[in-house]
């Protein structure tokens, strides 16, 4: 029998806020422990929540991000429960009317494109954080009441790999959005990894199984990875599987089970009394539209479609906004784009990674890439130079090679490419009486090379044609230089 894996995520995300959910205290991380609270968000007794707008307005983005639709009405919730990092003993979240519904992510995948579709996504706030010493523990309440967004997945995910490329482009999403950091070594997005396996093809799910708290996109995959085949074992050898919770082992690289159905938790859900359902105005709405961005793999579809780029190139614009507008601005203006292209990644990115860099959207975590878009506001050239310089090779004025030679002189000192090779007296000779006096000279002064040539030493003509490149200061024309000494040596 064959089987196949159905995988659900349920995923936080922390709100990129000034300030927590229900009051003032700061969104911040490495404060020291319990620095960043106050009666609100330590649920002392006789305090009322205050709604953070700017949460709210980024829960409706993200909705808008993820293609939901945005609930006229939206109500809170308590979820009850008893730990020790939850101090009200309840979670304000939004449970039976969240704020967005009904999305989708789409991504690229093996060289197509795959659809995750999205339950819900719903505000609610973070709990605190228990440490464990040797010989006690404490709860740091900082991130307690830091505003997060759910986004439930429906279980459109089929494989480890497929899971993986989803949460990377969740994370790409809301960082082009701005609505959250996503930066995962501080823990800004947490997931849930539900997955079940069932006979290939078959209609009904098979039980649920519940690995909580993933806190690195690579453990999600190592976890599914090792899950999946667990359970196709379990099934394989005549064993039944049932709706459970397990956790991660990342050292152990196993999950082993917490707790099963029976266990589960009651959280005895009801309406949150002190805070009034949100229901946001038409003309509040308009303005959160208006944060709206591209998307990711729109803009690369964009890139690769309107400027006819590969995807590694269009991918790099993608990664590197800044870079990818600069290249933009000039390129709507260029006869070949992809020479522009070749320009602005090979050369000016290079010379920019000079300088140090900030980490960025990556492909996965842990991962960096070069993102040093600051540096394109200091540079001394302006953007139209590319332009010029790749017209002033088209045209054959200037090799390829001269051409870096200018780009880094145009880097350093921002002349125009047209001034620079006249100051230096780069441009190319295709004088042909010019070059003509240069193969001569080479020609009698390499006899042994010519007789090489004139013996069917083909690799000779190359040595040649470098010597009279040497003579030239690289300024020949080297299609002449090949045609000419190839006449000159053909002659008896
Ligand atoms: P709960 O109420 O226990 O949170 P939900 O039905 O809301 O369960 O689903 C939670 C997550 O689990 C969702 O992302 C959903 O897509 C996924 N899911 C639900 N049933 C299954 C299943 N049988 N196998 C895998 N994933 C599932
Ligand atoms: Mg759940
Ligand atoms: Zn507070």
């Amino acid at each position: 029998m064959d089987y196949e894996a159905v995988i659900g995520l349920e995923t936080h995300v922390q709100l990129k806020t000034k300030s927590k959910m229900w009051c003032g205290c700061a969104n911040e991380f490495g404060a020291p422990p319990n620095t960043n609270v106050c009666p609100v968000c330590l649920g002392l007794p006789g305090v009322l929540p205050v709604a953070n707008e700017e949460a709210l307005r980024l829960t409706v983005l993200t909705g808008l991000l993820l293609n939901c639709s945005v609930s006229r009405v939206a109500k809170f919730d308590r979820k009850n429960y008893f730990y020790p990092d939850v101090p009200k003993n309840y979670q304000i979240t939004q449970y039976a009317q969240p704020s967005t519904v009904n999305g989708y992510v789409d991504f690229e995948l093996n060289g197509g494109i795959s659809r995750v579709r999205v339950t819900r996504a719903h505000l609610e706030e973070d709990v605190g954080k228990n440490f464990h010493f040797e010989r006690n523990s404490g709860v740091d309440f900082n991130r307690a009441g830091v505003p997060l967004l759910e986004i439930v997945s429906e279980p459109d995910i089929t494989c480890a790999d497929m899971a993986y490329e989803y949460l990377n482009a969740l994370k790409d999403i809301l960082v082009y959005g701005a609505a959250s950091d996503c930066d995962m070594e501080k823990g800004m997005v947490r997931c849930d990894v539900n997955v079940s396996v069932r006979p290939r093809g078959a209609k009904e799910l098979g039980a649920k199984i519940e690995i909580k708290n993933m806190n690195s996109f690579s453990g999600v995959r190592k976890a599914l990875e090792y899950e999946i085949s667990r359970q196709i074992e379990v099934l394989k050898s005549g064993g039944k599987l049932s709706q459970s919770t397990r956790r991660w082992d990342d050292v152990t690289g196993v999950t082993e089970e917490m707790r099963t159905k029976e266990h589960a938790h009651d959280y005895r859900y009801f309406a949150e009394p002190d805070l009034m359902p949100f229901e946001p105005r038409d003309e509040w709405l308009a303005e959160v539209r208006k944060r709206m961005v591209e998307l990711p793999l729109a803009r690369k579809q964009r890139f690769m479609c309107d400027y006819q780029l590969p995807a590694s190139d269009a991918q790099t614009f993608v990664w590197d906004v800044p870079l990818g507008d600069f290249f933009e601005k000039i390129a709507k203006q260029a006869k070949n784009p992809k020479a522009v292209a070749n320009w602005v990644i090979n050369n000016l990115r290079a010379k920019m990674a000079e300088a140090p860099l900030t980490p960025s959207l990556s492909p996965s975590d842990g991962e960096r890439v070069a993102k040093p878009g600051e540096g394109l506001a200091d540079l001394k050239f302006k953007p139209e130079a590319i332009l010029e310089l790749v017209g002033l090779v088209e045209n054959k004025t200037i090799s390829t090679a001269i051409a870096q030679q200018v780009f880094n002189e145009m880097f350093d000192t921002g002349e125009s490419p047209a001034a620079i090779v006249l100051k230096k007296g780069l441009a190319q000779v295709s004088d042909a009486d010019a070059i003509e006096k240069f193969c001569d000279e080479v020609i009698a002064a390499n006899p042994g090379p010519v007789a090489d040539f004139k013996n069917g030493r083909a690799a000779a003509l190359n040595f040649l044609k470098g010597q009279v490149m040497k003579r030239s200061k690289g300024k020949a024309n080297p299609n002449l230089v090949g045609e000419i000494l190839q006449r000159k040596l053909k002659q008896p």
